[in-house]
């Protein structure tokens, strides 16, 4: 998910989005002290987001899992208990016949 940056014209005012499409990026978040209204002189321009570019590969995975894991254990359920899988392959296995497994016509 990239991390898109933006700058008020205005004020100068800076905020982070994290975007989950090129699409959602392309709409900018409204500034913090603007006023809604037509004559609104706040606008947020995209800028390039040098903090963005010092983070490792960890640490963006970390603030993803922070942000979004909840929410994509969710969509995606939780991962296998693998623990639990090899116990019980192992008691199955204890059901088999002693001896190679013949093979498949
Ligand atoms: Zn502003």
């Amino acid at each position: 998910m990239p991390l898109y940056e933006y700058l008020c014209e205005c004020c100068g005012a800076r905020e982070e989005v994290f975007a989950r499409s090129v699409d959602r990026a392309a709409t900018p978040p409204p500034c913090p002290n603007g006023k809604a209204g037509k004559t609104n002189p706040h606008r947020m321009k995209r800028i390039m987001s040098p903090f963005a570019r010092h983070l490792t590969e960890g640490d963006k995975l970390a603030e993803a899992e922070a942000t979004y894991g909840a929410e994509v254990e969710a969509v995606m359920g939780k991962g296998p208990d693998i623990g639990r899988l090899a116990r019980r392959y192992d008691r199955l296995s204890h059901d088999l016949p002693p001896g190679d497994i013949p093979p498949s016509s």
